[in-house]
């Protein structure tokens, strides 16, 4: 039995969450008792999926992947995908951080044990950056992943980080602040390396002092090649339900984008929590869900190009 933590650097910090609450007792009798957590508000229950969560094999995260599928029983979600980071930039804290092998060997032990009350998926969050295309396709050549996320990030020497921000952004409009960020997203939805681009527009949370999302929807045209993008060559997009949680309180993207790339003819959506911490998992995809099926989606997609008939969203959103 592989311990159910990354066999990488350790952490500094306080752990947030608690200790494995599955005993060993309990693991070799090959039961699973689920524990009860209480749900926060905002937390969704009765859902078919969330594609997006991190778990200790991040570095930005402490939570044991058995905590996340002992909620999922309870909350009544029947599938979650896996994505922890894998940066390629060397130095940045991400980098190579987890164990391929053992982090793979650990969530498919856990689907085993969960299989028929949660389906455990093994994916990923790569942070895309352009400049490390190449070393990404062949990371991905030769490591295969159920579900594989495409994510630009506020890495240390890009304009958002944090250091750099105020001084990038001085004097620019919206749609200047937003450029680097939109054209590094779009060169990683025409990639085609990934079944999902995460949080589309992230660079909402980093330019909130100076940008509000009312002034993001003055900007459709810096939008409109991300959407022709994954239009044309089948990505999804993700309506990431982080944002939900910050002071902008807005999906990333929010739903008047959601309802453009429809409109576009996009066919694939995906929606995520990006939890960090267990009070985080499942939470906003209710709204997510309201977002997604406004805009005229009945479904949810995960991998690329194959049609989830089960990811059908629940009743409560169609009948509107
Ligand atoms: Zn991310
Ligand atoms: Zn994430």
């Amino acid at each position: 039995m592989v311990a159910d933590r990354p066999h990488a650097r350790p952490k500094s910090g306080k752990i947030e969450s608690m200790t494995d609450p599955i005993s060993a007792d309990a693991r070799s009798s090959g039961v699973t008792p689920a524990p009860a957590f209480e749900r926060v508000p905002g937390q969704v229950a009765d859902f078919p999926i969330d594609t997006h969560m991190h778990t200790a094999f991040s570095h930005d995260s402490h939570v044991l992947l058995e905590l996340y599928a002992a909620q999922a029983a309870q909350y009544g979600i029947g599938e979650i995908a896996i994505t922890d980071h894998v940066d390629f930039m060397p130095g940045t804290p991400g980098y190579r951080y987890f164990d391929y092998d053992v982090r793979r060997a650990v969530i498919r032990d856990a689907a085993e044990r969960w299989a028929g009350k949660v389906s455990i998926r093994h994916g990923v969050e790569i942070t895309y950056e352009s400049r490390y295309q190449d070393e990404i396709a062949e990371y991905l050549r030769q490591h295969s992943f159920d579900y594989s996320i495409g994510s630009v990030h506020a890495v240390p020497d890009s304009p958002y980080a944090r250091d750099r921000i105020a001084t990038f952004v001085s004097g620019k409009s919206v749609a200047d602040a937003v450029a680097p960020y939109f054209s590094e997203v779009e060169r990683g939805i025409r990639s085609g390396l990934f079944d999902t681009i995460g949080h589309l527009d992230q660079c909402k949370r980093w330019l909130r002092p100076w940008y509000s999302p009312a002034d993001f929807t003055t900007i459709p045209g810096s939008y409109e090649p991300l959407l022709v993008a994954l239009v044309e060559n089948g990505t999804a997009l993700e309506v990431n339900a982080s944002g939900l949680r910050y002071p902008e309180r807005e999906t990333y993207p929010g739903s008047w984008v959601v309802a453009r790339f429809r409109e576009l003819g996009g066919q694939r959506v995906t929606v995520g929590s990006d939890a960090h911490q267990p009070t985080s998992f499942g939470f906003g995809l209710e709204e997510a869900a309201e977002i997604v099926a406004a805009a005229g989606f009945d479904r949810l997609s995960l991998e690329r190009a194959v049609d989830r008939g089960d990811l059908v969203l629940p009743d409560r959103f169609l009948r509107r």
